[in-house]
């Protein structure tokens, strides 16, 4: 699979489900977090170019994951539409019903057909188990570039520098007709 893909589907391994940055810092920073990022991608999906109709861009953390040491690393935080955000998460798309609908947009956003998708899906999920062996460690460095004040506490808990930053402005985001 060395061939880049337009939108990828990325499986968080079983055992670093619930370790995320979502459920490390606060609500209230989650929200600033996620309000910078769509405001970052100029409130336009960064993988399909689409909008989130009517709500801002899902916030999509971006992992890489090293086999070898078992780390974890954070490299970017990403705005995605909602269908596209569904596809990332293609394990949460089957136990919600939305299977179908994730496999159609992967299709459309790819130029595939069911089959190239059932066999990129295959690969995907063999990963996911490999990986799901491993216990991972976080590392979460990559948020002390995003100017979204963190407070000590949250820091802390995600082994990251602390730095005093003002609150990130939420600005409301204009809805425009779609
Ligand atoms: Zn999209």
């Amino acid at each position: 699979m060395g061939i880049p893909v337009k939108l990828s589907v990325e499986l968080v391994p079983s055992t670093s489900h619930g370790a995320n940055l979502r459920s490390v810092i606060t609500s209230q920073e989650w929200k600033q977090v996620s309000a910078w990022c769509a405001h970052e991608a100029n409130h336009v999906c960064q993988v399909c170019g689409g909008k989130s109709k009517g709500r801002n861009l899902d916030c999509h953390e971006k992992w890489h994951y090293d086999e070898e040491t078992g780390t974890q690393t954070l490299i970017g935080l990403v705005g995605l539409c909602v269908s596209c955000h569904l596809v990332k998460h293609f394990g949460y798309a089957q136990v919600s019903g939305k299977e179908e609908f994730a496999l159609f947009h992967l299709c459309k956003i790819n130029k595939w057909n069911t089959y190239q998708a059932r066999d990129y899906l295959e690969h995907c999920f063999k990963r996911f188990q490999r990986r799901s062996k491993i216990k991972w460690k976080l590392d979460c460095t990559f948020m002390e570039d995003v100017p979204v004040s963190i407070s000590q506490e949250s820091c802390k808990k995600l082994g990251i520098e602390y730095v005093q930053r003002p609150a990130y402005q939420v600005k409301a985001k204009k809805v425009g007709k779609f």
